[in-house]
């Protein structure tokens, strides 16, 4: 079978290329290698809340139902992505994995599980947060130290009892930090001084205030995006705040060694602890991608607005893509547009 575009992955991203797509004259066709929509979301931790409002955590066209300036949660958010792909009657073929693809003269041959599949374009919207990311030094861990990466992490009961160590201050290591110091120690290992921003100022959503002062909008190469991007990311909120002033959380710096079943710090301090939860982020990874000339030599696929250079070739929903929003569920639909707009212009050259 031949599409015009073919889109791997129907998480957020592949889902607002749908909805732009079905706009235009093009046949196209999602595939997921997940049983459901919206099992990304769903396979996230337990007590996982969005910190942006729902108001802020839409795709185009459908509303997220309840409290506008309220959080969702996690399970939410797939049932909403489901409703989507539903509502817009969006194609899409799940239980399909993307095994290979490769560029035969103008056209791409998508291989998976099910079939082989043609295409004119293909948009890969497998998201950014592909392959957990350990450090090396983990491989010197000894078995009995239960550990644990925050994309496998779904509740304190995976953890033995006693203390833990988190190591990752980003947003997902702050909030399993505070709720794993509800009822025991917590240190949290950093990299960097973190900083706190407030959930909502003046009643109004951080989201509210960062569209008014054009954070959201601010493009990669714009002062104020290579401003923002230059600085760690916030953590939304003031719980580990809390958490650090009642000493239920230790702060750590950079984790550096492991020796035994001690962990050594930059400051050269050491902590003994039964568990660990890397919250250390993911890499990106395309194994199946076969064609030459599509990454910089750090992995990452070499773009502009998520467009290639190989004709035809696009990838959709990257960290910083074209703006701060890019990667979040409110950002993705103008990067989706850019790229159905990229596909349309391109078939009438
Ligand atoms: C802990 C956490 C909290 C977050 N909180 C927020 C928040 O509050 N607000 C917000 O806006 N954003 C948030 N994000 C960021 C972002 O919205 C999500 O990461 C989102 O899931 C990215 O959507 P996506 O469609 O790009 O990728 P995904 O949701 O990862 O979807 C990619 C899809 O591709 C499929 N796939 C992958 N490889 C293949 C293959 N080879 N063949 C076929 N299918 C394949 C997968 O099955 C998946 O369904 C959060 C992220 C994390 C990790």
């Amino acid at each position: 079978m031949m599409y015009d575009v073919v889109i791997i992955g129907a998480g957020q991203a592949g889902l607002a290329m749908g909805f732009y797509l079905k706009k235009t004259n093009q046949s196209f066709l999602l595939l997921d290698k997940a049983k459901e929509i919206g099992e990304t979301w769903r396979n996230r931790y337990d007590s996982l809340t969005l910190f942006t409002p729902r108001a802020y955590s839409e795709l185009p066209n459908l509303e997220l139902k309840g409290p506008r300036q309220g959080y969702p949660t996690k399970d939410e958010v797939a049932d909403y992505l489901a409703q989507f792909a539903s509502h817009h009657s969006i194609p899409i073929q799940m239980n399909t994995t993307v095994t290979k693809v490769t560029k035969e003269e103008k056209e791409f041959k998508i291989e998976t599980t099910v079939e082989t599949i043609q295409a004119k374009n293909v948009v890969i919207a497998t998201g950014p947060f592909q392959e957990a990311f350990i450090p090396s030094f983990a491989k010197n861990l000894p078995n009995h130290i239960r550990q644990v990466h925050s994309s496998q992490y779904k509740n304190p009961t995976q953890l033995k009892d006693g203390p833990v160590l988190v190591v990752g201050g980003g947003n997902s290591g702050a909030q399993i930090a505070v709720e794993l110091a509800e009822d025991r120690r917590v240190y949290l290992s950093v990299g960097q001084k973190l900083t706190f921003i407030p959930q909502d100022i003046g009643g109004k959503s951080i989201f509210w205030w960062f569209e008014k002062l054009g954070i959201l909008k601010a493009s990669t190469t714009s002062k104020l995006g290579t401003f923002i991007k230059s600085r760690p990311d916030p953590i939304f909120g003031f719980e580990l705040k809390k958490a650090i002033q009642s000493g239920k959380v230790t702060i750590k710096p950079r984790t550096t060694n492991i020796k035994e079943d001690t962990f050594c710090f930059e400051d050269k301090s050491e902590v003994k602890v039964p568990n660990i939860v890397w919250a250390t982020g993911f890499i990106s990874n395309y194994p199946w991608l076969q064609i030459p000339n599509v990454f910089h030599q750090n992995g990452r696929p070499q773009h502009t607005r998520g467009v290639t250079n190989i004709k035809g070739l696009y990838f959709l929903g990257l960290p910083w893509q074209y703006r701060r929003g890019s990667a979040l569920l409110q950002g993705i639909a103008d990067d989706a547009k850019y790229i159905v707009q990229h596909i349309e212009d391109t078939k009438q050259q």
